[in-house]
């Protein structure tokens, strides 16, 4: 018997990482996590253990998905945020290392007692990251899908972050509601952006925002003054190309003290401003 040819049927965890060039590190160790059930910890220290024909398979099925453009986080079903693991699937976007920059400004400008309002919720990293780590501000959290809306509930609960959520069309369901904090990570990408083809697995209505991508911004940022307390901040992220128009936006609508903060790219990423009636 050839011990040669077996060893090449059943590579162990660590050949079969080595093999994946198109692959980093991380994701090969959360892939092996997900079809030996094994923490990355035991991945690590058992680097020589052998995959089985099963797992074999169930990763070259993870690996076709990834080829096809599914992001690792659906596959995993969760993705870090902000220092917590938040559940994901393709209702919501997967949370973004940059969207963590509008949760450090908003916590920066929260004070006891406040009320805050993530419009946009997605996946309710934002809201729930917020909550989580301030139990003695009011959040509330808004999105247009059930299915999304789904997920953040049971982000809520998994870190036990007291949010109360809204089925709402931005602020459709909210008349007559104020807050101290306004925060956003609206769609903001053209229909054309040829960035998009990359995120196909991904809801197209949590990226994609007409006229040219300012559509939603340019809804939150004429509507948040009716939802504002005097004093009360907008905080919106946006996109690479989108700071100069969303300032001008804001400007116009009255709002004082705007500024863009850029991300751990340089890019600016997140502009807000500040209202008084
Ligand atoms: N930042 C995301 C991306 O470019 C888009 C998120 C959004 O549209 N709000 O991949």
């Amino acid at each position: 018997m050839n011990t040669k040819s077996n060893t090449t049927a059943a590579p162990s965890f660590d050949e079969w990482r080595r093999s994946k060039t198109a692959l980093t590190r991380l994701e090969c160790d959360l892939l092996l996590g997900l079809v030996t059930n094994l923490s990355r910890t035991q991945i690590v220290i058992n680097a020589d253990q052998l995959l089985d024909c099963a797992q074999l398979q169930h990763l070259q099925t993870l690996e076709h998905a990834i080829s096809q453009g599914t992001p690792i986080a659906y596959l995993l079903g969760e993705k870090e945020f902000f220092g917590l693991n938040f559940n994901v699937n393709s209702a919501v976007l997967v949370p973004r290392p940059e969207t963590e920059l509008l949760v450090e400004l908003a916590l920066e400008r929260i004070t006891t007692g406040d009320k805050l309002l993530d419009a946009g919720t997605g996946s309710g990293a934002i809201a729930v990251a917020i909550a989580a780590k301030r139990p003695d501000v009011d959040v509330d959290a808004s999105d247009n899908s059930a299915l999304a809306l789904e997920v953040a509930r049971g982000n809520a609960d998994k870190h036990g972050a007291r949010v109360s959520f809204h089925q709402s069309d931005w602020f459709a369901v909210l008349q007559g509601r104020r807050w101290h904090l306004i925060v956003s990570n609206p769609p903001y990408i053209a229909a054309d952006d040829p960035h998009l083809a990359e995120l196909s697995a991904e809801p197209e209505s949590a990226l994609v925002a007409a006229d040219r991508g300012i559509a939603a911004l340019a809804h939150i940022i004429d509507q948040s003054p009716n939802f504002l307390y005097e004093k009360g901040w907008l905080l919106l992220e946006h996109g690479y190309d989108q700071a100069e128009s969303v300032r001008g936006l804001m400007a116009d609508r009255g709002f004082t003290g705007i500024k863009s903060v850029v991300d751990l790219g340089n890019i600016e990423r997140v502009t807000l401003g500040q209202w008084y009636e």
